[in-house]
């Protein structure tokens, strides 16, 4: 893999030192891949070691995801099975042109202004990592359901953060979320978790999630 660069920064939030390095055009902070409204990843990025294979005519693909994300979902959906609660991942890897598609209807509904809020750019979507995907339903109102509460508890257990958190737009670029997961590993999943009170991607390591234009 070609290194592009590496920056060793501090982080004010953190006062630690955090080694951030670009990869074949893609940001990785210790070891985690960035991408939000100021990261984004290159049109032509395929994440690798999937569940299901990308191929030529992937366009959304739920099982499309990283195998540890993968496996964490699957252990995470027979536990939650235990206590009769139903999860499914309704949305997955997405590619840039899938992404470019959506976004462009979002435009089209609500305007750019407000698509930018709820849809993210091509390019700059989580869902493009393989590492992310949404479950059950794309409402606000899945926090209110048994299961929405149970992941918001629960999922940093398998490694999962709720990437957009409840009143951290101002970090994150993005409405509170409630069925959007990201895999991050459980070490860094339970420090976001943080006894309930999640914080941020954005908040742990420092960095803005800003568009240019
Ligand atoms: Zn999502």
């Amino acid at each position: 893999m070609k290194k592009d660069y590496i920056i060793n920064k501090t982080s004010k939030v953190q006062e630690k030192e955090s080694k951030i390095e670009v990869i074949n055009g893609a940001t990785y902070i210790d070891g985690i891949l960035i991408v939000n409204k100021t990261y984004s990843l290159p049109k032509d990025f395929i994440p690798n070691n999937t569940y299901e294979k990308v191929t030529k005519e992937t366009g959304m693909c739920p099982l499309c995801i990283n195998i540890d994300a993968y496996n964490a979902f699957k252990k995470m959906e027979e536990d939650a099975n235990k206590e009769n609660l139903k999860l499914w991942i309704q949305s997955g890897y997405r590619t840039y042109s899938y992404q470019e598609n959506l976004y462009n209807r979002y435009i089209e509904k609500d305007g750019k202004e407000k698509a930018d809020i709820y849809s993210s750019r091509p390019g700059h979507s989580e869902h493009h990592t393989g590492l992310s995907f949404d479950l059950n339903s794309v409402e606000d109102s899945f926090i209110d359901t048994n299961e929405g509460k149970w992941i918001n508890d629960n999922a940093y257990k398998y490694g999962f953060i709720i990437r957009y958190p409840k009143g951290k737009e101002k970090y994150t670029g993005y409405k509170y979320e409630p069925w959007h997961l990201r895999y991050v590993g459980k070490t860094l999943a339970k420090k976001l978790y943080n006894d309930g009170n999640w914080i941020s991607l954005e908040e742990y390591f420092d960095i803005t999630s800003e568009y240019k234009d």
